[in-house]
């Protein structure tokens, strides 16, 4: 018998080994993918193997080829790290090993999800009574509010796409900012509603309500709108009351992909970005990004219940059942069936943080970016490409070659990371503070190195 506590109690020092070495790794790893074949790829031997081996082995092979996500000083894509208590209380989900489909498969998971639905539902400015499913990340959040979408906007049209799917239905229009998230672009494909119709952005990436407007005069028939709170690269908000008064007049459905951005309704120095999302229809948001709670974890919101549950049930039946709101079945409300107790973790993070802990994050986060964005433009042939309203800077250099020059030196040398980006045509690098752990220091840091980069000669590729 494997002695499980002292195995247990052996993989936490490994993860604190790991923690610990956040303030000093590089943040991307140096190590080729070959090396890193060489270390994993072993041959499976034939007999079972002691399991503190097993890990330890793991750990020691995979170490080289982890990034320095969870740190402060890493500002790529959009990521986040895990707050400690989200971190501990992911452990325990893995631990406790619920199948949080039913109820029955563990009523403290189902129980969890509806208080952090009471929660974000007044954290976020949303309808009280909205429904809610925890799903892997936005993606899937898109897949689950748009699956709700084009059921009810099918039913008003007296088309039941549960039953008879979509050939030979009214087709189903979509209207969508220039600049979505490609991610919605896969769930439209995956609900075979095919690729959207596309409406102008302004300089910031935010839809133009205006060509909404003439979009949507100009057709008719079951219609669905997708906007946006947080634009991936500028932070831009879409104009929602405007938005939301157009596909009103027009019975549209509204959805609002708000991966990062809808966090600032939990600011109130900040809510104004997101004045009028609560008049969507459905909302998505990631709990793994700027609320730091490990990968992966999403939730999808949605105004109307019971398109949202005629999409996702399990059962036949489109109908709420009496104590739905009592004991929750958690298939009815997301595209899983068997899935991970994904509510035990955000609970844990929005504890840990409490409502000023949370609307603090958001702001240091959002200061972070504007301190960054004040230092980088001080720095010869540097051009700011975005407002900084949120935690997102833009930003290039003279060239194009420029702008990739510095960012390669700024990733070669390991002390922050952050990702590049195409933007209007050019080159461009993107930082986006969404760690816990990021303050000024990390954000100085970062200016430092790209004062470096573009001080030193231009380096030819590393790779
Ligand atoms: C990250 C992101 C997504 C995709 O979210 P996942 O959690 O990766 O599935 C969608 N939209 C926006 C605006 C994003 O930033």
């Amino acid at each position: 018998m494997t002695d499980v506590r002292a195995l247990l109690q052996r993989t936490a020092d490994l993860a604190a080994d790991f923690l610990d070495s956040l303030e000093e790794r590089p943040v991307f790893p140096q190590v080729s993918v070959d090396e890193l074949h060489a270390a994993l790829n072993v041959p499976l031997q034939d007999a079972p193997m002691d399991p503190a081996h097993v890990v330890e082995e793991l750990a020691a092979a995979a170490e080289p080829g982890l990034v320095a996500m969870p740190s402060g000083r890493y500002f790529g894509f959009v990521i986040g790290g895990g707050l400690p208590a989200a971190l501990a209380a992911d452990w325990l989900t893995s631990t406790w090993d619920q199948n949080a489909g039913l109820y029955v498969g563990g009523p403290s998971a189902s129980v969890v999800e509806q208080v952090v639905r009471e929660w974000l539902c007044d954290l976020l400015g949303l309808p009280a009574d909205a429904s809610i499913g925890f799903v892997t990340g936005t993606q899937m959040g898109s897949v689950t509010a748009l699956a709700a979408a084009r059921f009810r906007v099918l039913e008003r049209a007296g088309w039941d796409v549960g039953r008879d799917g979509l050939a030979g239905g009214p087709r189903v229009r979509v209207l969508v900012g220039e600049q979505r998230h490609v991610t919605v672009d896969r769930a439209l494909r995956l609900l075979g509603l095919g690729a959207p119709e596309t409406v102008a952005a302004d300089a910031q990436g935010r839809l133009d309500a205006g060509a909404l407007r003439d979009a949507l005069a100009a057709g008719n028939g079951p219609t669905i709108v997708c906007a946006q709170a947080g634009e991936v690269n500028t932070g831009a908000f879409d104009p929602f009351e405007e938005i939301a008064a157009a596909a009103a007049e027009h019975g549209a459905w509204l959805h609002v992909d708000g991966a990062f951005g809808l966090w600032a309704a939990a600011s109130p120095k900040l809510r104004g970005l997101v004045r009028g999302v609560e008049l969507a229809d459905s909302w998505i948001t990631d709990a793994h990004k700027w609320l730091n709670v490990p990968y992966d974890s999403a939730i999808v919101l949605c105004k109307d219940t019971e398109a949202h549950r005629a999409a996702m049930t399990v059962s036949a039946s489109y109908l709420i059942q009496d104590d739905a709101r009592l004991v929750r079945d958690q298939v009815d409300w997301v595209p899983e069936f068997s899935r991970r107790a994904r509510g035990f973790a955000v609970y844990a993070a929005l504890r840990s943080l409490g409502r000023s802990g949370l609307a603090e994050l958001v702001e240091r986060t959002c200061d972070c970016a504007r301190r960054f964005a004040g230092g980088i433009v001080a720095l010869p042939g540097v051009e700011l490409l975005n407002d900084v309203v949120l935690n997102q800077v833009l930003f290039r250099f003279e060239s194009d070659e420029q702008t990739d020059n510095a960012l390669r030196a700024v990733q070669d040398a390991g002390d922050v990371w952050m990702s590049g980006t195409t933007w209007a045509g050019r080159r461009a690098i993107r930082v986006s503070v969404s760690n816990w752990q990021t303050r000024d220091e990390e954000i100085d840091l970062a200016l430092d190195s790209f004062r470096a980069a573009v001080q030193a000669p231009a380096q030819a590729p590393a790779r």
